[in-house]
């Protein structure tokens, strides 16, 4: 039996899970909505580890996304005057080293880009065989208004005030998922995220010659910490952290984005590295994004019709390093589920919320305790954090929470119904 499947939000995981799902039926029909009005390609480097390039690699889409991989060779802290404190090399895939950089990064657009190319391209070698029984739709600027569940289906809203039924809502919209907040409440939604209690700020800057392949990192006073990650780009991206006392960042994010650009400037305008370089560069970048860090923690994955995917359902937060893995497990075994269930939508969300359960607890597990080592206060704080980070980088393996626990690596489930290569 073919469903008619709603997903909303093009981003990382919403074109995977269309594209795996298709495999199996490609008379299901899916639509894809997003909100803006193409795809949104801004962000800056995302990790794929443990089982992310297994996935890929079944899906046969490895080798394109190696092609698009960055050439970061590792991760060196610096001092207010460019010295080096530490140094921490990229770590390949399969070891448990502290440090940045792992073997397989690639920017976060390219990484959207090439699932959509990946969606579309399928869509249109099956088109002569389906016709217009199914196959995949992609509808941008558009969003969803609300959702009326029904016993065989969820009758949905849009923002352009039409109203379709559907089989299965998967909410694919991002950490601060509209889509979660209709099916599950703002009460619940509001509750499930956990802050990590700091805010953070991606855009890309010109590249200065003396930038090579090394991501560089600096610890400033006042609970601030700046990374710029050039790699073999020729632009380069700037990371800015903060763990606020004030409520200046976070109230922002409900303004324009020039008035979170302000906030930013006002926040990091005293480092002393690289400071206007920096803040000239943050006031005129054109990729600007910003957001406050935290976990997306749901008692429930999904309600009636509705289920949630990727950040939406269960971010781990960019600081474990993997949203983009957990997301791309989501597309799978979602996927996997409905075509081992059939017909059976209900069965299906019961057995990815299980089968998810594992990955979700795995990954989440973070030491929000220790982030505040990160984060010094006092100029002794990030001299004394230095001369550690300094330690850790000669002794392997004092800083668990950076050594991912990645005792799921390699045992993915099997969905022969998916049809995939490997
Ligand atoms: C602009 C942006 C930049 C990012 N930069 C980084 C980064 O530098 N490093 C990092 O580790 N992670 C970054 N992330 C997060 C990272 O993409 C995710 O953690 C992870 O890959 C999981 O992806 P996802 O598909 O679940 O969600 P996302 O990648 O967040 O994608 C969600 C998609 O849904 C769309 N959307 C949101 N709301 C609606 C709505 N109401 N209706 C329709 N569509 C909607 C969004 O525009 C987006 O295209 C970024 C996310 C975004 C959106």
């Amino acid at each position: 039996m073919s469903l008619n499947i709603l997903v909303v939000g093009a981003g990382i995981c919403g074109p995977a899970f269309a594209t795996l799902l298709q495999r199996s039926n490609p008379k299901h029909k899916i639509t894809i909505l997003e909100r803006f009005d193409s795809l949104r390609t801004s962000g800056q480097q995302v990790d794929l580890k443990t089982q992310a390039p297994h996935i890929l690699r079944k899906m046969g889409l490895m080798e394109t996304i190696k092609a698009h991989c960055v050439n970061e060779t590792g991760l060196e802290m610096v001092d207010s005057t460019d010295k080096q404190v530490s140094y921490f090399p990229a770590t390949a895939a399969g070891e448990r080293r502290p440090g940045l950089t792992s073997e397989h990064e690639i920017m976060r657009g390219d990484m959207v880009q090439v699932l959509y190319d990946a969606s579309v391209e399928r869509n249109a070698a099956l088109k002569p065989q389906i016709g217009s029984q199914g196959g995949i739709l992609y509808r941008f600027g558009q969003t969803i208004t609300a959702l009326d569940q029904h016993p065989d289906e969820v009758e949905v809203t849009f923002s352009d005030g039409k109203k379709q039924g559907f089989d299965l809502v998967v909410a694919a919209d991002g950490q601060g998922s509209r889509t979660r907040r209709l099916a599950f409440g703002e009460e619940v939604s509001d509750a499930a995220f956990k802050s990590l209690g700091i805010h953070g700020a991606y855009f890309s800057i010109p590249r200065i010659e003396s930038e090579g392949s090394l991501a560089r990192g600096h610890l400033a006073p006042g609970r601030r910490m700046i990374m710029t990650r050039t790699s073999d780009r020729p632009v380069t991206g700037v990371l800015l952290f903060a763990m606020e006392q004030s409520n200046r960042l976070r109230a922002s994010y409900k303004e324009p984005q020039e008035a979170q650009k302000q906030a930013f400037s006002e926040t990091f305008k005293d480092i002393e590295w690289q400071t206007d370089r920096l803040i000239e560069g943050l006031r005129n970048s054109e990729d600007f994004y910003a957001h406050e860090l935290g976990q997306i923690k749901m008692g429930q994955l999904s309600t009636g019709r509705v289920v949630l995917l990727g950040d939406a359902g269960y971010c781990p937060s960019p600081f474990t390093g993997l949203g983009t893995n957990l997301c791309l497990m989501g597309a799978y075994i979602l996927a996997g589920e409905l075509a081992r269930h059939g017909s059976d939508v209900k069965g299906a969300l019961k057995s990815y919320e299980d089968e998810m359960r594992p990955f979700i607890d795995d990954c989440q597990r973070f030491s929000t305790g220790s982030l505040g080592l990160f984060f010094p206060y006092s100029r002794l704080g990030v001299w004394s954090m230095g001369k550690l980070m300094w330690a850790v980088s000669k002794v392997n393996g004092l800083f668990p929470q950076f050594q991912k626990v990645d005792n799921h690596d390699g045992c993915i489930r099997e969905y022969p119904e998916l049809k995939l290569k490997g």
